[in-house]
């Protein structure tokens, strides 16, 4: 039986049935950071979600059965200016924003590398590097000018857009409204002013390669180029499903479509085109002049991983999405519910139909959520199942707890001994005593619930 999935597909502008090309190795893209800087909560976005969709399509088709590759944007002019005023090399700027840009994703639960790939397994999960693939990169240039979709002119090669008669049908932006946005600074060498660039010369003190097209000067690539380059090294002419952020349409997934179809002289470059939402921080646009700027690190300085994601995670990935206090605050909450529920359970071997079903429905996660606030009422293994898919509750509630307090630094045998005294306090009716030790255990970080059955339990005060 096919594995029901619906899609909402920007290409076509319709949510329809998910077919893939071959179902032993359905094949994603998502556009990845540009590694110049921390990335901020909005850049966590498409890397949540579509990294659900990386957990969804590997259970439906089988894990062994899905490649998916988020690709590294290292070169770039940000990168080039950044590394320039900090004084040190490229090289050694990206490398290191990589490595913490994996930190931060890693909290929030994406599933990595590491966790995908298995030694003597093909590889499913790839982060490709553009700096890796010039070589890939002229192959593409020098197709495209071969058949007639591309010209040198002043040490730049150009896509030559009227040359391709449906340009524009991913973002479906009128031709006239495209070429007055170009307009605004046309270069003197592009034959029409929405031509745009596949290469160009490197200035002063910029990374560069020896360029193609018999060009002498060395240069560097334009930044459309990359992803037709990485997914058609890792993925293919033709893959499945292409992600990113909603403001990628345009221009830069249109030119990708351009570059690969015209190249390979295919219909498509990919059947399905995923979109995420805009995030906008307690109602406004994030922006650094605005003081409302963060950074994942910054948000996970104040929360755990885990809610960061199911706050992402409780919008509609179509949807806008507001970032506030107010929602981590909830998400907490709701977390903090599941995992009471989930108590010490195992996971049922089945992934309950109801998360999977809303899941199926391009990616309904706000009703997946609702579906384990349901079986947090009544089925712990069930919720547990469904939660894991997810990529929620990877520890059972006593597992947390211990993480929580490890963290805290809290010293667990004077708490025992604490509790131990105030009972003691209590059964000789001293209530002094037994105040004094509760305001020592809450100066340690902790809060005591008295049970009705006579015992006394404490957690981390949250
Ligand atoms: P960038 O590093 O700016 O190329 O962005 C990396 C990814 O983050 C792209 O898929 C963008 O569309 C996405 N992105 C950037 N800003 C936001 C935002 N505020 N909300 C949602 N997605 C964003
Ligand atoms: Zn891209």
């Amino acid at each position: 039986m096919t594995p029901m999935l619906r899609l909402y597909n920007t290409l076509t502008r319709e949510k329809a049935a998910f077919a893939p090309i071959d179902p032993t190795n359905v094949r994603m893209y998502a556009c990845g950071p540009t590694v110049y800087d921390a990335a901020h909560i909005g850049n966590a976005r498409p890397i949540i979600v579509f990294d659900l969709l990386f957990r969804l399509l590997r259970h439906l088709y089988g894990p062994e059965h899905v490649t998916y590759a988020r690709n590294v944007t290292d070169v770039d002019d940000k990168i080039n200016a950044r590394a320039l005023e900090r004084g040190i090399t490229i090289r050694a700027l990206t490398d290191g924003t990589l490595a913490q840009f994996h930190k931060d994703i890693r909290d929030l639960g994406v599933l990595m590398a590491e966790d995908v790939n298995r030694a003597g397994a093909p590889v499913r999960f790839i982060e490709p590097r553009a700096t890796d693939h010039i070589g890939e990169m002229h192959r593409l240039i020098e197709g495209l000018v071969a058949a007639g979709h591309a010209y040198v002119a002043e040490g730049h090669v150009l896509f030559d857009v009227p040359s391709m008669p449906d340009y524009g049908a991913l973002s479906k932006r009128p031709l006239d409204e495209m070429e007055a946005g170009a307009r605004v600074e046309v270069a003197p060498y592009k034959r029409s002013p929405l031509d745009f660039v596949l290469w160009k010369p490197s200035k002063a003190g910029e990374p560069s390669w020896p360029s193609p097209c018999g060009i002498d000067a060395p240069g560097r690539p334009g930044w459309h180029i990359e992803c037709s380059a990485m997914s058609w090294k890792h993925l293919g002419k033709t893959f499945d499903i292409h992600a990113g952020g909603i403001d990628l349409i345009f221009p830069h997934h249109e030119n990708e479509v351009a570059q690969s179809r015209c190249c390979f002289g295919t219909d498509v470059m990919a059947n399905v085109w995923l979109h995420n939402g805009f995030l906008q921080v307690e109602g406004e646009k994030m922006s650094k002049s605005l003081g409302n700027f963060i950074t994942i690190r910054q948000v996970l300085d104040d929360w755990p991983g885990e809610v960061v994601r199911l706050n992402m995670l409780k919008t509609h990935y179509r949807q806008p999405i507001d970032w506030t206090l107010r929602g981590l605050e909830e998400s907490s909450r709701m977390l903090d519910r599941w995992y009471e529920a989930a108590g010490e359970a195992a996971p049922d071997a089945a992934v309950p139909g109801g998360v999977v079903e809303a899941l199926g429905d391009d990616l309904n996660t706000p009703a997946a959520i609702g579906e384990l606030h349901r079986l947090a009422g009544s089925d712990a293994g069930a919720l547990k199942a469904g939660a894991g898919l997810m990529g929620f509750l990877p520890t059972t509630k006593a597992q947390r707890e211990a993480e929580r307090v490890g963290a805290a630094g809290i010293d667990v045998a004077r708490v025992e001994a604490l509790i131990a005294e105030r009972k003691a306090a209590r059964a000789a009716k001293d209530w002094a005593a037994s105040d004094r030790v509760r305001d020592a255990l809450t100066a340690l970080g902790v809060s005591v619930k008295d049970n009705k059955d006579g015992t006394t339990t404490w957690t981390v005060a949250g």
